[in-house]
């Protein structure tokens, strides 16, 4: 078999995106580095150290750092991430609520918009609405539509990660198996990803927060009960997307509460926001703004007024929580527990009930450096979480392939 000269040429100038792409993981912590400090990262000859840069830098996502260009026009010596190079979006729709930012490749936030919109108003128009957000984005940034990276979704429901398709969502109607990437890349040319509310929050709140903790739970309180597990550093998924479900287990010695999914007892039933809120004889169903907006409004001003009671639920609320959390410390051991979500604004009475039953029903090995507290990125962990897994695949060596392949974008 013979290779023409081109042909080999460029099948090696392929090979040397992907690789650079693989190059680019290394300066993602945004430590700028020379040459010779790559060269002996990676083991790669000099020679070959300077080809990848030359890539990454003609591609824009690598930048020569600092006034290094030191003596006698030589080229400069320290090169980073140029955080600059793209931007993406991170989506958070929520049960009633859209909050959509625009973020460079460092997870800085540069715009954002926020609307009052329910999930129920179905794809087409929800999606019609995040499509026109993100132009209008693009536009207070200043950045041209051939900036943008990729987009990142968080939806309140369950997702099929790799079709970014819904998968039987409860309370959004309309949207089981809706191709929302198919919806988005009608006007934006992008790689579109789309997962549920609970892992994205889980993926912002480690950026915000626990950048150095692989071992992570993000436990959402607020209508439902979920949770998104980082183990390992990555996120976990589960076979069929459903990993830290956790609204509809059943509370060990819990109360008979009736449930919305037809058993009884599940933990969503006993500590949900509009559950408590229920026990406190608060009419949330027929609240405007929904159910959850109501609950956790009445429940913060109650214990801000010290009302004996409603710190008594939102106490026991925590250990219904920490008795099914405790199994969950059992199984994954995870070094940090973050709670989060409308009701995790009730604060310290939440939390010390939890803490009460993990830390009592937990092995002294497994709890000995874990840490429950509450979410530090809060209302924005969605958005900044989205914002992240789209930048994560920007970023890939698949995706930086792609880039160096296609037509060179003017500026
Ligand atoms: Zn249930």
């Amino acid at each position: 078999m013979t290779t023409s000269a081109s042909g080999a040429s460029a099948e090696a100038a392929e090979a040397d995106l992907a690789r650079a792409g693989e190059f680019l993981q290394l300066l993602r912590d945004g430590r700028p580095r020379t040459r010779a400090e790559l060269a002996q990262l990676t083991g790669m000859a000099r020679s070959t150290v300077a080809s990848r840069v030359d890539t990454l830098l003609s591609l824009g996502y690598v930048a020569p750092f600092g006034g290094a260009s030191s003596t006698g026009g030589r080229p400069p010596s320290l090169f980073a991430l140029n955080p600059q190079a793209r931007v993406v979006v991170g989506a958070d729709l929520g049960a009633t609520h859209a909050l959509v930012a625009l973020a460079d490749l460092g997870g800085t936030i540069v715009a954002e918009v926020r609307e009052s919109l329910p999930i129920d108003r179905g794809p087409e128009e929800v999606l019609a609405w995040l499509s026109g957000a993100v132009t209008g984005l693009l536009a207070d940034a200043g950045r041209p539509a051939s900036d943008l990276a990729a987009i990142g979704i968080g939806l309140p429901g369950p997702v099929e990660f790799e079709t970014g398709r819904p998968v039987s969502p409860p309370i959004m109607p309309g949207w089981d198996g809706f191709d929302v990437p198919g919806r988005l890349q009608r006007d934006f040319d992008v790689p579109v990803l789309v997962d549920n509310d609970v892992n994205i929050m889980a993926l912002g709140e480690r950026k915000t927060a626990w950048q150095d903790v692989d071992e992570l739970m993000f436990v959402k309180v607020a209508t439902g009960i979920g949770a998104g597990i980082i183990a390992g550093g990555r996120l976990q998924r589960g076979a069929q997307g459903t990993a830290g479900d956790l609204g509809h287990v059943r509370v060990p010695g819990g109360p008979d509460t009736p449930c919305a999914c037809g058993n009884e007892g599940c933990l969503e039933a006993v500590a949900s926001g509009p559950a408590l809120a229920r026990r406190l004889g608060v009419d949330v169903d027929s609240a405007a703004g929904g159910p959850e907006h109501k609950a956790s409004k009445v429940i913060a001003q109650r214990l801000r007024d010290g009302d004996l009671e409603t710190v008594r639920l939102v106490r026991e609320a925590g250990r219904h929580l920490g008795s099914v959390l405790a199994s969950c410390v059992s199984l994954i051991n995870p070094s940090v527990i973050v709670v989060g979500g409308s009701v995790s604004q009730a604060g310290e009475h939440l939390l010390a009930g939890i803490r009460e039953v993990v830390y009592t029903r937990s092995l002294p090995l497994a709890t000995k450096h874990l840490r429950i507290v509450t979410s530090t990125a809060g209302a924005r962990a969605g958005v900044l979480g989205a914002a992240a897994l789209a930048t994560d695949h920007a970023l890939s060596p698949g995706a930086i392939e792609a880039a160096g392949r296609a037509p060179r974008r003017s500026a």
